[in-house]
């Protein structure tokens, strides 16, 4: 059976990017990596956004980026300009497109569908592949987004809508974010926070017409695309291991507050290239532990009221721009860490750190 230096088991956005910095940082000219993949084809599954606090290497994959935003509950709408970190999106087709035509150039690299086929005893692992575990009690952000064509030029593409609370919130948390890719083309997404035991909430096609309809005032529309995820609200449980490393969603990448991934999976990939030929000795990768304890208070508070949420983002959202972005993307110093707690209801939140 076949070996190999590095094995990468998940060949998603983690996996991916992963073997794309080793390849570019030519960490696989003397060394060879297998990726473990169950897919047959590759095609746009997943848009990803995130607001550009650190460079990457997807930027011709961005399909466009916005310095405007705004965040709606009944109470009324607040707009957000902020220039120096552009929100950005990328169409995932268009990132896996880039990442296997580069990949399939280095005969060093192999493709498997399964680990039967090679051998793992000798190799470094890095896996992707998200254990099955939950509880009743876990928090999710689940969610659906169609991307929707109009005739007429409707949407204001200077402008995203972050989170719209004005909405159906059936004792959970409920928004519906939209990105408008051009004045007649979006993607527009019902997102809820809330565990995964009320399957009432999923009637998403439902919700999706109702706010397009009567919300967004639109009447006629074609679906160009649609993707549905669910993304978890809590640290994969992460056993120790001398020649495994987790990457990705099951490597503890997402920021529990807001689901965002993306840019963290890719500071994660740079990380370990830069340790490759150390990787046995280094440090585990961590967000940051500050951001696990806030975190997760933020977590107790959504889970004990969640009729108290809209106006608790809204109210973070009027800190300012950069301040609220760097804390969202983890690049937040302590004084922009205060600044968004002093936002916060003091009471709730003590009342929920025990
Ligand atoms: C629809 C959607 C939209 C999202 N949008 C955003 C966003 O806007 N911004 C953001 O920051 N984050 C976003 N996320 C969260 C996160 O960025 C993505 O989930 C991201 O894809 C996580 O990367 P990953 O490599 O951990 O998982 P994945 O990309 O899911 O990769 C895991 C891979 O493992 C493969 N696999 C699974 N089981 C096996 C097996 N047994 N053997 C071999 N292979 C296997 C899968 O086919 C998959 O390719 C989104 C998530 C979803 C689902």
């Amino acid at each position: 059976m076949k070996e190999f230096d590095y094995i990468i088991l998940g060949g998603g956005c983690a996996g991916l990017s992963l073997a794309y910095e080793l390849d570019i940082n030519k960490k696989l000219n003397d060394k060879t990596l297998a990726i473990i993949e169950t897919r047959d084809e590759y095609k746009r599954d997943k848009t990803w956004s995130f607001w550009k606090v650190t460079d990457h290497n997807f930027d011709d994959c961005v399909i466009k980026s916005w310095n405007n935003f705004s965040v709606n509950s009944k109470l009324g709408s607040h707009e957000i300009i902020n220039k120096e970190y552009p929100y950005q999106t990328i169409n995932s087709g268009l990132f896996y497109k880039k990442v296997l035509n580069e990949l399939k150039q280095n005969k060093n690299i192999q493709f498997f569908k399964n680990t039967e086929q090679i051998n793992l005893d000798n190799s470094f692992i890095f896996n992707s592949i998200p254990s099955k575990e939950n509880n009743q009690a876990n928090l999710w952000q689940h969610f659906k987004g169609i991307e929707i064509e109009t005739q007429k030029d409707i949407f204001d593409d200077e402008i995203f809508n972050l989170m719209d609370f004005d909405c159906d919130q059936r004792d959970n948390v409920h928004f519906f974010y939209s990105l408008p890719f051009s004045k007649n083309k979006a993607l527009i997404e019902t997102t809820w926070l809330s565990k995964m035991d009320d399957k009432t909430l999923n009637d998403y096609d439902i919700q999706l017409e109702k706010y397009i309809k009567e919300t967004l005032k639109i009447k006629n529309y074609k679906i160009n695309y649609q993707e549905e995820g669910a993304i978890p609200l809590f640290y994969p449980s992460i056993k120790p291991e001398k020649n495994k490393i987790n990457i990705g969603s099951a490597g503890g990448m997402t920021r529990l507050s807001t689901g965002y991934t993306f840019l963290n999976i890719q500071n994660h990939s740079k990380y370990i290239t830069d340790n490759i030929e150390k990787i046995q000795n280094t440090k585990t990768y961590h967000i940051g532990k500050k951001y696990e304890f806030l975190d997760n208070i933020f977590l107790n508070v959504l889970k004990n009221n969640p009729d108290k949420m809209p106006k608790i983002f809204l109210n973070m959202f009027k800190a300012s721009s950069k301040t609220v972005i760097k804390f969202l993307s983890n690049k937040s110093n302590i004084f922009e860490d205060l600044g968004i707690i002093l936002k916060m209801p003091k009471w709730i939140f003590i009342k929920n750190i025990f």
